[in-house]
């Protein structure tokens, strides 16, 4: 039976999550609301008022909590970690805050899954502790999402791997003691057997970041912080390998099925945060005699905004509640995937669409930086490429629904009436007789 409901303790912790989170890491947005500000590990100003708030997130046992019991976490299941994230989700200090934060929640997922043990004490264990961040080095210029392209290669010299080739959108590359980079090793093998994955510090000689790329809601275009990085024949010991040789992309995919579903709850989070926005707009405002909320189209817009984001936390909470079944062993493994891509897809439109209706609600300074909705908007679109591009997951997902239908067996569809109510008197041939 699906259910979504929690214990009162911890309910209780819920509850002073929300608190914390409200007057603590939203003080944090005020105070520090550079983008990318809490990954830079220089910003000193920052991290003297990040760290007590740390400690006592950790004092709570509130910290890392993404991690499973059998990697070192509590090991509360993905529907409770989905109603943390939902909570995290209100401010963009908040992950960091407590020690949740993309990408090194997945980074550290798989150190911890596929690391040996020097390579858990030299990277695990700082990153977990919040001391460092990291950097997932995938994508790449001219591969995009598609992996069958990547050309950025690593091949075996004596005892060290020589990587060589280009990455594109590495995020946090300029902040990171470490990338996680993915190259081909063995060319000639099947696509999901093409790849390893490497744990690279980043001060190895021959790393070049080519740029810092900014996006839409960045403050600075010359310095954002997703890299354009050229590897110049990059050398690093054998046992620098993380997982198999050809396993890059097995160790890829442990990284994102829970963070998607994380990520998506952060959205909802946001998105309850632009809801309360705009009911407080619409009942505080009077145009042409009454409040905008006494408008019928601004309750439409509020009607849709709220339908649309409930739909979406069911969602949401139901794939976080299908993983923990396959943990518990009652649901076969694999059977999540559908949901977990329906969760990726929804997660940009829905987001788009309250942000944008909230934003509508307060006009001009709805669109004005006094808000943060505008800045919210404005990065809708990367929710909709990060981890993927929406149309591959969309038709990804169509794809798996396709394969269940047989094709109709005559000329017209199995749900023709004629042909079905033909059949049907064929059986009772006086059903219709008075
Ligand atoms: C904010 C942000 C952070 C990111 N961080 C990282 C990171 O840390 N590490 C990293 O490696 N990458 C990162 N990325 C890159 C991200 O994974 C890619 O943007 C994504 O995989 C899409 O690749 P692309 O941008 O080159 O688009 P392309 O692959 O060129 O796709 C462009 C368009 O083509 C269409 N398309 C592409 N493929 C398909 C398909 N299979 N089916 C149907 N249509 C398709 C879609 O319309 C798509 O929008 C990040 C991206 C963003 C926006």
């Amino acid at each position: 039976m699906i259910d979504f409901s929690v214990e009162p303790e911890f309910q209780a912790k819920l509850d002073w999550m929300d608190q914390f989170v409200r007057t603590e890491c939203e003080t944090m947005d005020l105070l520090f609301p550079e983008q990318g500000a809490q990954f830079d590990p220089g910003y000193t100003a920052a991290k003297r008022h990040l760290k007590p708030l740390q400690e006592e997130v950790k004092r709570q046992g509130l910290w890392a909590c993404h991690l499973g019991p059998h990697l070192g976490g509590p090991g509360y299941g993905q529907v409770k970690l989905a109603l943390m994230n939902e909570i995290l989700g209100r401010a963009q200090w908040a992950p960091t805050v407590f020690g949740t934060a993309a990408p090194d929640t997945g980074n550290a997922e798989i150190l911890a899954l596929f690391g040996t043990p020097e390579q858990k004490q030299r990277y695990l264990g700082p990153l977990m502790d919040g001391e460092i961040v990291s950097c997932f080095s995938m994508t790449e210029p001219q591969g995009g999402s598609d992996p069958d392209v990547f050309t950025c290669s690593a091949t075996l010299d004596g005892d060290e791997w020589v990587i060589e080739g280009e990455k594109w959108f590495s995020s946090n590359a300029k902040f990171a003691s470490f990338l996680l980079v993915i190259a081909v090793t063995d060319a000639d093998a099947p696509l999901t057997e093409r790849m390893s994955m490497f744990v690279v510090p980043t001060e190895t000689p021959g790393i070049e970041i080519v740029r810092n790329v900014a996006i839409a809601g960045d403050f600075d275009p010359e310095n954002g912080h997703h890299a354009h990085i050229r590897y110049n024949k990059v050398r690093v010991p054998r046992d620098h390998m993380l997982g198999e040789r050809g396993g890059g992309f097995k160790v890829a995919q442990a990284r994102l099925g829970g963070g998607r579903i994380h990520h998506a709850m952060r959205t909802v989070g946001m998105c309850n945060r632009a809801l309360d926005m705009m009911l407080e707009r619409a009942v505080s405002r009077t145009t042409k005699g009454k409040m905008l909320g006494e408008h019928q189209m601004v309750q439409e817009k509020i009607a849709d905004a709220v339908i649309e984001l409930e739909q979406f936390r069911l969602l949401v909470l139901k794939t976080a509640w299908m993983i923990d079944e396959v943990e518990a062993g009652r649901m076969k493994h694999g059977a999540p995937r559908k949901h977990i891509g329906m969760c990726k897809v929804a997660m940009a439109s829905v987001y788009a669409s309250v942000v944008g209706k909230a934003l509508e609600i307060h006009g001009s300074l709805g669109i004005s930086l006094d808000m943060p909705l505008a800045k919210w908007y404005g990065g809708h679109m990367s929710l909709a490429f990060a981890d993927g591009p929406t149309d591959a997951h969309k038709s990804q997902l169509a794809r798996a629904y396709l394969k269940r239908p047989k094709p109709a067996e005559g000329m017209f569809p199995s749900e023709h009436i004629p042909t079905r109510t033909a059949a049907a008197l064929a059986r009772y041939p006086h059903a219709r007789e008075s």
